[in-house]
């Protein structure tokens, strides 16, 4: 018997109508123009189609993301699995903030999308609805990302190329699937282990900065009198910044004593944080400012707020939780 798949749209480049980039596909229209251009997906499995907004992505905020998570679980009883069709711009930050939302998710929920409208020769659309609704009936219960030929966890991957077909990439796991002429499951995929939720707690009192060499601190000071609740560092390398000069640290101190949360990121999108290595991020650490570990920027951003959402406030259990996974997005604590 063929599975049940949902496939639901947000938008992006993947409907846009050639000749016309502006037009916008009529929700009613979203189904007839997906089986046109791509009618072997009937073939695959029983697609229904439900449309939730058209947007480009970079229009996507927090209460995207919940009517998002409402609609899955909606219909979590009806289908099997789920494919999400959206823009590529903000993919990877909605599939993470799925991927904490719906806790030990029993079916797949795959995000795709194209870097060229389904309707235009040349596009990589076609290929990549069709791995994702056939990814979608096999039993890999995560939010995942499906394009150019990989499954790849949600909350691990980053956009890499803004012109590529290979546009994204998971640079801390291998990828859950890849497809060439036979579909490969690599088994790194997580199972749930125990009853599915639904948390949609999310709060954004938070500020992203990145360190560069000369950054004049003379304008962060000002954060000083109105600190968000917390601040993710982009730092150098293994998670460094200046001490030498320590005006910057001398910041972050002021910042802790504010009672600000400060996490530290990094820059190298491979191997992760280590406050442990160089005296430049053990005094960070020293400080009271917590490394990521090898979570991407966008998971720790999101886990962030998730964790802030969900009322986690003191810096003790907030770090026990952000160094915990809670959806394989952080592989061990450092
Ligand atoms: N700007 C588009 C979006 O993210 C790009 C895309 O879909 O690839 O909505």
């Amino acid at each position: 018997m063929k599975k049940r798949i949902l496939i639901i749209h947000t938008g992006g480049t993947f409907g846009m109508v050639p000749m016309s980039p502006s037009s916008v596909l009529a929700p009613e229209k979203i189904a007839s123009h997906v089986l046109q251009y791509v009618p072997e997906l009937t073939r695959i499995a029983d697609v229904e189609f439900a449309f939730v907004f058209n947007l480009d992505s970079a229009e996507i905020e927090i209460p995207h993301w919940i009517t998002l998570g409402e609609t899955i679980v909606a219909n979590m009883e009806q289908f099997d699995g789920f494919v999400i069709i959206h823009g590529t711009d903000s993919m990877v930050y909605t599939a993470t903030a799925l991927s904490f939302m719906l806790r030990n998710l029993p079916k797949p929920v795959i995000l795709t999308g194209s870097q060229r409208p389904l309707a235009m020769i040349r596009t990589d659309a076609r290929m990549n609805l069709i791995n994702a609704v056939e990814l979608a009936t096999y039993p890999i219960p995560e939010v995942s990302i499906c394009f150019d030929n990989k499954l790849l966890r949600g909350n691990r991957t980053i956009k890499y190329s803004s012109t590529d077909y290979d546009a994204f990439r998971s640079p801390n796991y291998p990828p859950l699937a890849t497809v060439g002429i036979d579909i490969h499951i690599e088994n790194t995929h997580l199972t749930p282990d125990g009853a599915f939720e639904f948390l949609p707690q999310f709060q954004n009192d938070l500020l992203v900065l990145r360190f560069v060499p000369g950054l004049s601190v003379r304008f962060l000071e000002a954060l000083l009198h109105h600190p968000p609740r917390a601040i993710f560092i982009e730092a150098l390398g293994l998670g460094n910044v200046p001490i030498q000069n320590n005006a910057f640290l001398t910041w972050v101190e002021n910042l802790i004593s504010q009672d600000v949360l400060v996490l530290v990121g990094s820059q190298s999108p491979h191997g992760g944080v280590d406050l442990s290595r160089y005296q430049n991020g053990m005094e960070l650490k020293k400080a009271g400012a917590i490394g990521c570990g090898d979570m991407t920027t966008e998971a720790a951003i999101v886990k962030t707020m998730h964790l802030l959402g969900s009322g986690l406030h003191s810096r003790e259990t907030f770090s026990r939780a952000f160094l915990e996974p809670i959806a394989g997005e952080i592989s061990s604590p450092r």
